[in-house]
């Protein structure tokens, strides 16, 4: 397929589930720290195990910096057991803190205001953080301008044809990036701008919005931040691995004629 078609196609693509369901709220945390963590956390588990770990967090007033730094490794393994691998997350959560100590005295405002680039090969050098984790990390805890791909960002883009199975995550992130870009140029990407009157209910109720949902961003994040999230309502709710259930999916209409 033509790279102006499948740019074109993406655009489409967004702005028939934005019509469908409107806004998602990711990352549903109350802090940047929070979404680190639940970045962290989120790896081979489903997210309402994240959600008790970061409970029993909250709860003894360990989620911050400060806390993942003071609390005993074993007690931090117990906290966080219900999102599965705990030991070795634990052990991660602690690097990444002992990272953010040395390089930035501590600070995700100091950490967070280095170019893009720069902090990104910085994070995929730590122990446990692949591409999505470092994207989800940049994107949503600090703004920057990066789409995060996931298993449903590459499913459906294979299934409608639009990129092979063995495409790497760089190659999709490229694309996804380039085709939604325009989107932050014009008003498109506003609630205005398209219908209210939602085209299907979303299977599931999204998120409430959150503190770091709300949190204000650039236009160009927001598009990377909203495709995301509508995105991996596909995945859940429709495009599920075994086998994709197209019947009420906002995307059925665009189905390639693979015959
Ligand atoms: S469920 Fe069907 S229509 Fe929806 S994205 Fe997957 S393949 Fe496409």
């Amino acid at each position: 397929m033509a790279a102006d078609a499948r740019n074109t196609l993406i655009q489409t693509y967004y702005r028939a589930l934005f019509q469908a369901w409107g806004p998602q709220n990711w990352w549903p945390a109350r802090s940047r720290f929070e979404v680190i963590v639940g970045a962290y956390l989120t790896q081979n588990t489903a997210w309402t195990n994240v959600e008790k770990a970061m409970a029993n967090l909250r709860a003894a007033r360990l989620l911050s910096v400060k806390g993942i730094r003071k609390v005993a490794l074993a007690e931090l393994e117990r906290l966080i057991r219900p999102s599965g691998y705990f030991r070795q997350k634990a052990r991660r959560l602690k690097t990444f803190v002992d990272f953010l100590d040395q390089q930035y005295g501590g600070s995700l405002t100091r950490m967070f205001a280095r170019p893009t680039k720069e902090i990104r090969e910085e994070l995929l050098k730590l122990n446990g953080v692949g591409q999505e984790t470092a994207d989800s990390v940049l994107l949503y805890a600090g703004n920057h301008p990066v789409f995060v791909v996931d298993a449903y960002t590459r499913r459906i883009l294979a299934r409608h044809a639009i990129l092979t199975d063995d495409a790497s995550y760089e190659d999709v992130r490229k694309l996804l990036e380039k085709s939604l870009a325009p989107l932050a140029e014009s008003a498109d990407n506003s609630e205005e701008s398209f219908n209210p009157q939602r085209t299907a209910s979303f299977p599931n109720p999204p998120h409430p919005p959150s503190p770091m949902s709300a949190a204000k961003r650039t236009a160009l994040t927001q598009v990377y931040n909203e495709m995301h999230g509508l995105i991996v309502g596909v995945g859940k709710n429709y495009c599920k691995k075994s086998q994709p259930e197209c019947d009420g999916c906002p995307l059925q209409a665009f189905l390639p004629d693979l015959k």
